[in-house]
């Protein structure tokens, strides 16, 4: 048997290697037990996000948008450029760099305060003891007051299209495509489908995104979800909505799709490599012992309550694991409140502004309430928009597209909403986001004065145009 510990993590990817970071600053005797291996069966840790998610495609994001802008789109500043050429193994090499350089500084991270790595699989049995077989295959049990379920999600499968990461890829493999594709397939148009699919479209690739459903980026506001398809579509994406891959074919070096349309249409697509990315599922697989007392829910998350505790008392789960939007920063924060909580802190995460982002080129970003949501729950609102057309600041850059949109309460003026597809969407949603945090009303904003020129003119705008005060465009009648 070994040490008890005040705290062992399960699983080091953002939620987890967080958590336990924090519970380490705290006073708590920490440990943190990764299964994850590199190429040559090391441990690392860092999870999805920065081995697979979040931190590799933001580096081939970045690559490939920088790589398009010099092929086509410095004439427009003047800038003639000839011969520009993509070293795609170059391109993946400094990915893998990045990976590895954040990866280790985890290990920095934990050994600075004093967090217990243990590499191997750990499985929860009763009574806060927590299994673990190390990566020699030696088991051993360890004994914890709590238990921070950290495990994370994998990508969801489809029978119709089984990934053999050669023609079939899921999104671990379209990281790794060792030259651009003439045509790419993309099964979902969701965020990896958008951001992957932008990836290899600027690469070169003539991309085609099957969506089943008849609604581009379903969960967003529909304005911004209209405009941003408007902005891909331009861009070169041939987003087909209302199209359910029923089979796929692989014939030589090729791999013909079949899908039905919305209309019932029968119609059949052939790709060079097919990219699946229909969503991601809870990762349980061997975590929990049958007598663990902790309870999964129909869609194979770990139940908990607002506080992250699971029904089995000292266990708590976080990140991707459990409900909510699977997002990096939501499970960090989550790791750090169950922290807190452990040690004594009354610690809560406002779930009602987490931000949302796409890193597409310009981005989409989102952070409170869509419209479709107010309007459903029958507040009085009032929105305000603002088209970065009318930015003086994105005309200089080039970098026109897009609109932000502001809802905010008709009765109160309180912010309720955020959504913006354009240049920087990220951090201008960021702000939005917290000055949301501080209850702030669009005239708040309003009144907040921005430097000229910036893109974050176009939020103070549109926190202007709330209330019928937009300078810089003529003003929408208020409802
Ligand atoms: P994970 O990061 O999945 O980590 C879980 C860890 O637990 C893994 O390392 C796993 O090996 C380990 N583990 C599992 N079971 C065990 C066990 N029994 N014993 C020991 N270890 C175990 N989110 C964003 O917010 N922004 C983005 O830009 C973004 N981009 C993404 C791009 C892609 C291509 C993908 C796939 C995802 C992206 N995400 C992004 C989502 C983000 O990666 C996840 O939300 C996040 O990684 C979840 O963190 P987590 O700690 O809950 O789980
Ligand atoms: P997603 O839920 O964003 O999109 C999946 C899409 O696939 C949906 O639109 C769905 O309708 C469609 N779909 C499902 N089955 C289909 C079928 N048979 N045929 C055609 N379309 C089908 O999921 P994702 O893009 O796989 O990403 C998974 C998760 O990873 C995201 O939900 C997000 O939480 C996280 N992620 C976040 C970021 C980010 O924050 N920038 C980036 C990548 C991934």
């Amino acid at each position: 048997m070994s040490d008890k510990y005040d705290v062992v993590v399960i699983g080091s990817g953002p939620a987890g290697y967080v958590a336990a970071i924090r519970a380490a600053q705290l006073g708590l005797k920490t440990a943190c037990i990764e299964k994850w291996k590199n190429a040559e069966g090391n441990g690392v840790n860092g999870g999805t996000c920065l081995n697979v998610g979040c931190i590799p495609s933001k580096a081939l994001l970045d690559s490939s948008f920088k790589y398009h802008e010099a092929a086509e789109g410095l004439a427009i500043h003047g800038i003639s450029t000839s011969g520009v050429a993509m070293d795609i193994p170059a391109m993946l090499e400094r990915k893998n760099k990045i990976i590895n350089q954040l990866t280790g500084g985890i290990v920095g991270l934990f050994k600075a305060n004093g967090v217990t790595a243990l590499y191997g699989t750990g499985k929860l049995l009763a009574g806060k003891k927590v299994e673990l077989t190390d990566n020699d295959g030696a088991v051993s049990v360890i004994d914890a007051d709590n238990v921070i379920l950290a495990s994370g999600s994998l990508p969801i499968a489809i029978p119709v299209a089984p990934v053999d990461d050669d023609l079939i890829l899921d999104s671990t493999g379209a990281l790794e495509i060792g030259e651009v594709p003439k045509r790419l397939g993309v099964i979902g148009a969701g965020v990896i489908g958008l951001e992957l699919g932008s990836v290899w479209g600027r690469l070169g690739s003539k991309v085609v995104l099957l969506e089943a459903l008849d609604d581009f980026l379903a969960i967003m506001d529909k304005a911004i979800a209209k405009e941003s398809k408007k902005i891909f579509t331009k861009q070169g994406l041939d987003i087909r909505l209302g199209a359910r891959v029923t089979g796929t074919q692989i014939k030589g070096r090729e791999v013909e799709v079949t899908y039905q349309t919305s209309a019932g249409e029968e119609l059949k697509e052939t790709f060079d490599k097919l990219i699946v990315c229909v969503g991601r599922r809870p990762f349980t697989d061997g975590l929990l012992s049958a007598d663990s007392g902790v309870e999964v829910d129909e869609r194979g998350s770990v139940f908990v309550n607002e506080f992250c505790a699971t029904n089995a008392p000292g266990v708590y789960a976080v990140g991707d694991l459990v409900r909510g939007p699977m997002l990096a920063h939501k499970g960090s924060e989550e790791g750090i409140m169950v922290a807190e909580r452990i040690a004594g802190h009354k610690a809560q995460m406002n779930y009602d502004i987490v931000p949302n982002v796409i890193y597409t080129h310009p981005e989409v970003a989102s952070v409170g309430q869509t419209e479709e949501q107010v309007k459903a729950a029958g507040e009085p609102y009032n929105v305000g928009v603002f088209p970065f057309a009318a930015s003086g600041r994105a005309m200089a850059a080039n970098d026109t597209d897009g609109m932000v949109k502001i809802i905010a309460h008709a009765d109160t003026d309180r912010i309720m909403g955020c959504h913006i597809v354009g240049p920087s969407a990220a951090d201008l949603t960021q702000q939005v986001a917290i000055a949301m945090e501080f209850g702030s009303s669009a005239e708040d904003l309003g009144m907040t004065v921005f430097g000229h020129p910036t893109l974050s003119e176009a939020v103070h705008e549109a926190a202007l145009a709330v209330n019928g005060n937009a300078i810089h465009i003529p003003n929408r009648k208020r409802r």
